[in-house]
């Protein structure tokens, strides 16, 4: 892949891209748009599909994560994607597993990136090495692409602004784009997990949406203490008994530091088990 993008900087080519773990969905492809729109028809869109050992913890969902290249490949020849980079393993963690990694064992890999400031809440706190393996990955896709533009969506709100902090802090000159959130019908944010809702599960699922819709509507009216909508939302969440709340967060959406006060313009996220199934969503109230 890195040859590939040299040829592409020396040629003065611009490339946009999209890094995802796969199992494409339409927020996917509307990232593969924005990326298209920022690079213009003779730029490269160039489409990572890697599941990323680490950023799962050993107790998550890395050996079921749903996977289907054949579709993915497909979904993204019609939307116009110029390269498909699926990396495995071997060629993202040369030596990782080798269980002799002591110093000076020439095969192992040993450098990781770490983000300290964003990465310490909300997903942080459930999920404590997740970020680190985001960052790591990020980083070594940004090495083997070298996009001048890369598109993040919105529906990961924390993972983004780490991102750009990370670029920022670092001086990476690639520019980053978050897009927003594309739903079901029924306002459930897409998400390749949601594979694993049943249908009763698929239907309580919506309660994310639905949260923060009545958080929206309550501070549309007038300020009101995070503790108090917490304890609201808890409530609230009492009518999906397959939903079992994580966390609800607000905000500041640059900082995110948490507010005393939500107010319209606050940042409010959520994560939740339906069954065994962890989703996370936000908003901007
Ligand atoms: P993933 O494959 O889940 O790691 O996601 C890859 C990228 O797609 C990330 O930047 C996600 O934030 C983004 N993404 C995931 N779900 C959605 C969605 N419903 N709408 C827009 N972007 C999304």
């Amino acid at each position: 892949m890195q040859k590939l993008a040299l040829r592409w900087k020396r040629q003065s080519v611009r490339v946009g891209f999209v890094p995802t773990m796969g199992y494409l969905h339409a927020g996917h492809l509307s990232l593969v748009r924005e990326a298209r729109k920022r690079v213009g028809r003779n730029g490269k869109v160039v489409v990572s599909i890697y599941v990323n050992p680490t950023q799962f913890a050993p107790t998550e969902d890395l050996a079921k994560y749903p996977r289907d290249l054949k579709r993915d490949l497909k979904l993204c020849r019609e939307a116009g994607v110029g390269v498909v980079f699926t990396p495995d393993d071997a060629e993202m963690y040369p030596g990782r597993q080798n269980r002799k990694s002591e110093i000076g064992n020439r095969e192992s890999f040993s450098t990781y990136v770490v983000e300290e400031q964003l990465a310490r809440v909300m997903e942080g706190v459930t999920r404590p090495a997740h970020f680190r393996g985001v960052t790591t990955v990020v980083v070594k896709l940004f090495n083997l692409v070298l996009p001048d533009v890369a598109v993040f969506g919105q529906k990961d709100f924390q993972q983004a602004a780490i991102i750009k902090r990370m670029v920022r802090d670092l001086n990476f000159s690639v520019k980053i784009i978050v897009a927003p959130t594309l739903r079901e019908a029924d306002g459930l944010a897409m998400s390749s997990r949601n594979k694993y809702l049943d249908a009763e599960q698929r239907a309580q699922a919506v309660i994310l949406f639905h949260a923060l819709q009545a958080a929206k509507a309550a501070v549309s009216q007038k300020t009101i203490s995070a503790a108090r909508l917490k304890s609201d939302l808890k409530e609230f969440f009492t009518a999906a008994p397959q939903a079992r709340l994580d966390y609800v967060e607000f905000f500041d959406p640059e900082t995110l530091e948490p507010v005393a006060q939500v107010k319209l313009g606050t940042q409010m996220a959520l994560a939740v088990f339906v069954g065994k199934t962890r989703l996370i969503d936000n908003a901007r109230l």
